[in-house]
């Protein structure tokens, strides 16, 4: 199928910089919706992260259809999963205490919600749904996860979000304590793209 290149529904630049690094050698131009110069307000009223994902992949290929763009929409939808919080902040992680919160403010909150609770209790994890939709309107859905702990303190500098209080005992190391690269391996989002690079290459 002919297409010209690949846009994803996210405005989170960091997010952006992951996914650009996996799919780098698709050898297709990547751009966000910033850059495509899609700017539509999409309601993110789902109920799963699946839901989420296809409800923006699917808004922003309506919209590229109108003005006769031939690309590949990917969306992702992810979050922090916290077993013992009820699988808090789930699908509203972004907007949890506020959309325009500071990170060191909500995750200093969700260690205070977990204080005297021990180490095997703390389990959570980071879950990323990503829909395609492509011009002829196929869909394909990926999901993927990684396992963690909520630590006791923010550790590390890198990543983004609740990384620097994911632990990841695995690998003896917070999610904001690993590399880039590091974390495109192994990382929720990285599996998650990485199965649905498998997907594009066989389609396009
Ligand atoms: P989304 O943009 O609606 O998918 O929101 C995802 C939110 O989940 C982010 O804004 C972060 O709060 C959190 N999140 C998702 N993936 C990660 C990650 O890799 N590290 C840290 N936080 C993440």
């Amino acid at each position: 199928m002919k297409v010209d290149r690949i846009i994803f529904a996210t405005g989170n630049f960091d997010k952006m910089k992951e996914i650009q690094m996996i799919l780098d050698d698709l050898g297709l131009e990547i751009q966000s919706m910033k850059e495509a110069g899609v700017n539509i307000e999409i309601v993110e009223d789902g109920k799963t992260f699946e839901e989420n994902a296809r409800i923006k992949a699917e808004a922003i290929a309506d919209e590229l259809k109108k003005r006769g763009v031939n690309a590949v929409v990917l969306a992702d939808d992810s979050g922090l999963e916290i077993d013992y919080l009820n699988k808090e902040p789930g699908i509203y992680s972004a907007r949890y205490l506020g959309e325009n919160t500071s990170y060191s403010i909500k995750n200093a909150n969700l260690i205070e919600r977990l204080a005297g609770v021990p180490d095997e209790k703390r389990t959570a994890r980071f879950v990323c749904a990503i829909a395609a939709v492509f011009p002829d309107g196929k869909t394909f859905d990926t999901k993927a996860a990684i396992e963690g702990r909520i630590g006791y303190e923010e550790k590390g500098n890198n990543g983004f979000g609740y990384d620097p209080i994911f632990y990841l005992p695995e690998y003896g190391k917070y999610s904001a304590e690993l590399t880039p690269e590091e974390k495109n391996r192994i990382s929720h989002r990285g599996k998650a793209l990485n199965e649905m690079k498998k997907v594009l290459k066989m389609e396009l």
